[in-house]
């Protein structure tokens, strides 16, 4: 779209879980249309019975009740079919035409990213979604274009990149002037079906690094990037073609969190230490992309293993889409405010 830098912005409210509802409180976030929403809405009445004053004397109950307008927000109600249609899918004929993209899930624990990008059984996130209508465009051109699939599933941990779908120590990155970034050792593969993406994806994700935290006891730790691969050719008889390459790297993020919140030491401090540098520096350069000023000045993509890794899908002609996830719930009230501030600055 018109978007500076390419970065397009949208934010998922998931619904409240049953213990959410059952608490007194109400949502903390209202969404007013597609594209904008409300933070911590005002009730005067009770922010009368918290103050003691009442009607318009009221002041709002933590003066922000704040307005963010988004390229699209989806409410809880919204099906995963939904979001697919108006993100990724916008991005396929770019893939098709041998740009590089990337879409990211950026939140706290618990808002809602592994949902969106990888979802369940019953209703299957972004990275199915995508392959389905991947092959479902590739049969379309057939006769035309002769073309392959392949996929990789990797995990950046504490600054270390693993293979989801290969035990094998942490692998190294390289940058090859034709291939562009290069994961030495990285295992490829060619889903024959729907359902084995299905069975490999969830595999790949009972092998990610998954820690109890006093936070949240399926605390994600890691970043998990998953990359389809697209290799096409013209069918011309008797003329050798280029083959052209494009990738798509679709990416849930670790949980966005404090490591302060979390109580942690030792190992988990590192942890939330490699977790916040990594999540930092693609917030440099996301905010580096999308400031139009800057854009032909330095993009610090050095500065982590996750930018690295990114560093051919992220800006050029590489389209981005950042979905944000959050919690209605009053229970996640910082992680949701934190996580609207990032989003707002990342359009
Ligand atoms: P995260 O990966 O950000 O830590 P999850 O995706 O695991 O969060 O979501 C936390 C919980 O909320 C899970 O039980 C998940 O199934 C549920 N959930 C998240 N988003 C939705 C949604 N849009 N609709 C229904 N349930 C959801
Ligand atoms: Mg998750």
């Amino acid at each position: 779209g018109s978007h500076p830098g390419n970065v397009a912005v949208v934010v998922r409210v998931r619904p409240q879980t049953q213990q959410e509802q059952e608490g007194s409180r109400h949502a903390m976030v209202q969404v007013i249309d597609d594209s904008m929403l409300v933070f911590d809405p005002e009730e005067p009445c009770l922010s009368g019975v918290f103050t003691g004053f009442r009607g318009h004397d009221a002041p709002k109950r933590r003066g922000k009740d704040l307005k963010f307008v988004f390229d699209k927000v989806f409410g809880e109600s919204a099906t995963q079919e939904e979001v697919f249609q108006h993100t990724t899918k916008e991005l396929l004929d770019g893939v098709l035409n041998g740009y590089n993209c990337s879409v990211f899930a950026y939140g706290a624990t618990g808002a809602g990213k592994t949902y969106t990008m990888l979802g369940s059984e019953k209703s299957p996130g972004i990275m199915y979604l995508t392959m389905v209508e991947l092959y479902k465009r590739i049969e379309e051109r057939k006769e035309e274009k002769s073309c392959e699939v392949l996929i990789s599933y990797q995990e950046v941990y504490n600054e270390q990149i693993h293979d989801l779908l290969e035990s094998k120590g942490p692998l190294a990155i390289r940058e090859d002037p034709e291939k562009g970034v290069v994961v030495q050792g990285l295992s490829f593969h060619q889903p024959k079906s729907a359902e084995q993406l299905l069975e490999i994806l969830a595999s790949g994700n009972r092998n990610r690094t998954q820690h109890p935290t006093d936070a949240n006891a399926t605390s994600s730790r890691s970043h998990a990037v998953f990359q389809i691969y697209v290799k096409q050719q013209d069918r011309v008889v008797g003329i050798t073609q280029d083959v052209q390459v494009a990738k798509m790297s679709l990416i849930d993020l670790a949980g966005s969190e404090r490591a302060s919140t979390t109580n942690t030491k030792g190992e988990r401090l590192r942890e939330g230490a490699n977790i916040n540098r990594s999540l930092l520096a693609l917030i440099n350069v996301i905010n580096a992309l999308a400031d139009a000023k800057s854009r032909k000045s330095h993009i610090p993509y050095r500065d982590s293993k996750l930018t690295r890794l990114l560093k051919d899908s992220l800006g050029g002609n590489c389209r981005t889409i950042m979905i944000a996830a959050i919690s209605p719930s009053a229970l996640a009230y910082e992680d949701t405010y934190n996580t609207l501030k990032y989003a707002n600055r990342a359009k």
